[in-house]
């Protein structure tokens, strides 16, 4: 029974994997233990709304890494266990069931909770979260006897599950509260073009459109009553609005933050000896122009896990990635590096009817992120605008004939 390690991870998912597996490639020699809520070792949790959802992946095949490789690299994987309070001076966690471990780093890899509504039928049975695989199998063991969906936001989530419901002959309808899908995301025309494609795919979408409440019929959601009084019948609702980081122990032990836990370039927080990563983390970006944000994307959660172990093992290097992140719905494969909140200017590069085109964000000229539909080679040429800041012709840029890769680098400021 584990009850120290020199390194304690608390969140055994994307960004706890990666730590761990960080600590190893760079010679810690040092005890691992991963803590995690989940029954499960680390899994990928991009396919939930995608493959696995399909059923095109069985479970196994969505591993992060297979059960053996944790005992060959002596990480000690403390499944089903939840941490719910941090003593940061005695460098002591306790669990849901009582137990404590001691820790010499602790990094905190949580994630975040699935935000639920808050209206009346909001915990009936058929309604649903996509975060876990628990999540996702409850919803695949009612899908034999599910005809109609409705899915509460027009985020990613939200959209990929629409799209692999309908193509699994349901009759879904998305319910937007605002006046487009994705709009916390992405540009107008990325937005007008993914309504479009799930219009045309059956998909009853519904912008400007405000939920009352969920409504029962013998226990069980039987339909969704929207503002003004119409009802959507359905017999499952699957709520995609977004997720609340699962920081309260570390809150209440003290850490600053806010939407997040806060941390600097190397992943640390204000705590001694606590690191915090991944979808949890509160961090100033720079391609946020320096403001504090979350991000909720595996490279991010990868990408922090990685400046963790190095500054560990005594070889910080700062977290200054590029953001990028990648969604599938339908035959579409969309890639978008870098962050086009703010951008002022999205020029469409190539023809969207092709359903293969790309939106460049500008802000005051620069080049700030590339939305990238069924567009490989604009994805990676366009990242080395990103990164650079380059300030580059518009004309140019909406020219497809023209490639990224040819336009001048004239950098504005290093990123
Ligand atoms: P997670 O991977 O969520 O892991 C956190 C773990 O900590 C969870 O297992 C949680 O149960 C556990 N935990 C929480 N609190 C405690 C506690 N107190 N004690 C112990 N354990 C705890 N990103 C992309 O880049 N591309 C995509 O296409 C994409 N698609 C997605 C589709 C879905 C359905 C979902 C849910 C997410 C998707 N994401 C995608 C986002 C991506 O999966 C997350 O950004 C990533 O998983 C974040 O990693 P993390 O380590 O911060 O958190």
């Amino acid at each position: 029974m584990t009850t120290h390690a020199d390194v304690l991870i608390v969140g055994a998912g994307h960004g706890g994997a990666q730590a761990a597996i960080g600590l190893r490639q760079r010679k810690f020699t040092g005890s691992i233990a991963i803590v995690g809520e989940e029954p499960e070792i680390p899994y990928e949790r991009p396919p939930l709304s995608k493959d696995y959802l399909a059923g095109d992946k069985p479970f196994e095949r969505i591993l992060i890494r297979p059960p053996g490789f944790w005992d060959e690299r002596e990480v000690a994987m403390l499944t089903g266990r939840r941490v719910v309070s941090v003593d940061p001076s005695a460098h002591v966690v306790t669990t849901e069931d009582g137990g404590t471990i001691g820790y010499g780093k602790l990094i905190w890899a949580t994630g975040g909770h699935a935000r639920r509504l808050s209206c009346a039928g909001h915990d009936l049975a058929g309604v649903h979260s996509v975060r876990s695989r628990a999540d996702v199998d409850r919803m695949m063991g009612e899908l034999a006897t599910t005809t109609h969906v409705c899915v509460i936001g027009g985020g990613y989530i939200g959209l990929e599950a629409a799209a692999v419901l309908t193509k699994l002959g349901k009759h879904v309808t998305v319910l937007e509260a605002l006046d487009r899908v994705l709009a916390r995301v992405a540009g107008k025309p990325l937005s007008r073009f993914y309504e479009a494609e799930h219009r045309a795919h059956g998909v009853d979408l519904r912008l400007n459109t405000v939920v009352e409440c969920i409504e029962e019929q013998d226990g069980r959601a039987s339909g969704v009553r929207l503002a003004g009084g119409e009802i959507v019948p359905c017999q499952m609702v699957i709520v995609g609005i977004g997720i609340i980081p699962a920081i309260a122990p570390l809150d209440a032990a003290g850490a600053r933050g806010g939407n997040g836990v806060a941390i600097d370039e190397h992943g640390r927080t204000s705590l001694p000896d606590i690191f915090a990563i991944g979808d949890c983390a509160l961090h100033a970006n720079p391609y946020a122009d320096g403001m504090p944000i979350r991000l909720e994307s595996v490279q991010n959660a990868n990408d922090l896990a990685t400046a963790v172990a190095r500054q560990i093992v005594g070889d910080p290097e700062p977290y200054h990635s590029v953001p990028w992140f990648w969604s599938n719905q339908y035959d579409l494969r969309l890639q978008t590096v870098g962050l086009s909140t703010g951008h002022d200017q999205a020029i469409v590069r190539g023809d969207i009817a092709s359903r293969s085109f790309s939106i460049v964000y500008l802000k005051a000229g620069v080049v700030v992120a590339l939305d990238c539909v069924n567009a490989v080679k604009d994805y990676v040429q366009g990242r080395a605008l990103v990164v650079g800041r380059v300030a580059a012709d518009p004309a140019r840029l909406a020219d497809a004939s023209v490639p990224l890769k040819s336009l001048p680098e004239t950098a504005i400021s290093p990123a």
